[in-house]
């Protein structure tokens, strides 16, 4: 079986997203016990993550030292964190496989998006990153950037355009043929356009759970795991009727989603990624919390989405 696990904010920092290294190393490294399982029967596995808390961080040294060193454009700052988190998950997942004797390689691929310049989110970004700022800060910032203004201050916008196509992916299917654990599409990719035939970076965000669902549909993924920190997609959540989705068809899920059950800024992305994964060919998406993920696979909890 072959699977492609989409790993949340929450598998990598842990609940406040603001982590010190030792911390993102514990949050790793649980990740890591919970998904050995599936290495040890046999999964044919890529992994998938999230970079919001590392880019923000990163964008806010290039500022910091910009007038010591040349700071970097975004799309180059999201390669930089592709390294940085596949270097973690790779060490978490090698030391799990040293104490429980399993021989499996595994590798980061830096892997980029294509997307449509065209996109309309290029005229009008919706997407904050980095750090809240002052409006005394944001006067400077708005000279480079486009910004918006939020309750405790203004953000960076930038664009989230829909992913078209994973550049990378054949490579990572002859990996995976081969048995080697891949760690791709970080922070939902690198975008990048192309003009002329030719790719070159842009400064965008593409949602890592869209990015997840192009790269498992391209692959041929029978599921795609969403580990995130809940257990379930609900229905009416934080609400006192709230229910959980155990299981649903994409018609059911559609509708709910119509419903406006799932928030554009977090579980929304992973339901449309579901439904166009389904729909796409996948057997079955999963959404669950990241130590419930081997029951999840097992069918014993989770949300489940198939045709
Ligand atoms: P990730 O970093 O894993 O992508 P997100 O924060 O983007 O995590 O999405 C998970 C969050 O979605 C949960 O922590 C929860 O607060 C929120 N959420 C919003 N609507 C729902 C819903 N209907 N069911 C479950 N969780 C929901
Ligand atoms: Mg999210």
């Amino acid at each position: 079986m072959k699977a492609v696990i989409a790993l949340g904010g929450n598998a990598l920092t842990g609940k406040d997203r603001k982590a010190s290294i030792d911390e993102q190393f514990d949050a790793m490294k649980n990740t890591a016990r919970s998904i050995v399982k599936m290495i040890q029967n046999g999964w044919e596995l890529v992994i998938t993550h999230g970079n919001g808390p590392q880019v923000g961080a990163l964008l806010l040294q290039q500022e910091a030292a910009k007038n010591v060193t040349p700071p970097m454009p975004l799309h180059i700052c999201g390669a930089l964190t592709q390294g940085q988190i596949g270097y973690m998950i790779q060490q978490c997942l090698l030391n799990e496989f040293r104490k429980k004797k399993i021989k499996r390689e595994i590798t980061t691929i830096v892997t980029q998006v294509l997307v449509n310049e065209n996109d309309k989110e290029f005229s009008k970004p919706t997407k904050p990153i980095g750090p809240v700022y002052s409006e005394k800060e944001a006067r400077e910032i708005k000279k480079r950037h486009k910004m918006g203004r939020y309750e405790n201050g203004w953000r960076i916008l930038v664009p989230s355009p829909q992913p078209i196509s994973i550049i990378e992916s054949s490579v990572i299917k002859k990996l995976i043929e081969k048995n080697v654990i891949v760690i791709a599409a970080g922070g939902g990719g690198i975008p990048v356009v192309e003009r002329n035939g030719m790719l070159y970076g842009i400064d965008a965000v593409v949602d890592k759970d869209l990015a997840s669902q192009k790269l498992a549909s391209e692959i041929n993924a029978d599921i795609l795991l969403f580990l995130t920190d809940v257990e379930y997609a609900y229905l009416n959540y934080g609400k006192e009727n709230e229910e959980a989705i155990k299981e649903a068809s994409i018609e059911e899920v559609r509708k709910y989603y119509e419903q406006g059950h799932f928030p554009a800024g977090s579980m929304g992305p992973k339901i449309k990624a579901s439904i166009n994964f389904v729909e796409n060919g996948g057997k079955e998406a999963i959404i669950t919390s990241i130590e419930k993920a081997w029951d999840a696979l097992m069918g014993k909890t989770g949300t489940h989405i198939h045709r």
